[in-house]
């Protein structure tokens, strides 16, 4: 593995979608607790 400063970041626990318990992307809205995919279920 290569280590860099943004790795730093990336030791932190990754979330989880509390629905399908994929792991959600660091982009996705911090204040979520499902994946994108689920999201736009939700939504229908
Ligand atoms: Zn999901």
């Amino acid at each position: 593995m290569v280590q860099s400063p943004t790795e730093f970041f990336k030791t932190l626990p990754p979330k989880q979608c509390v629905d399908c318990g994929d792991i959600i992307d660091e982009q996705a809205e911090s204040y979520l607790n499902q994946c994108d995919h689920c999201l736009s279920k939700a939504e229908e």
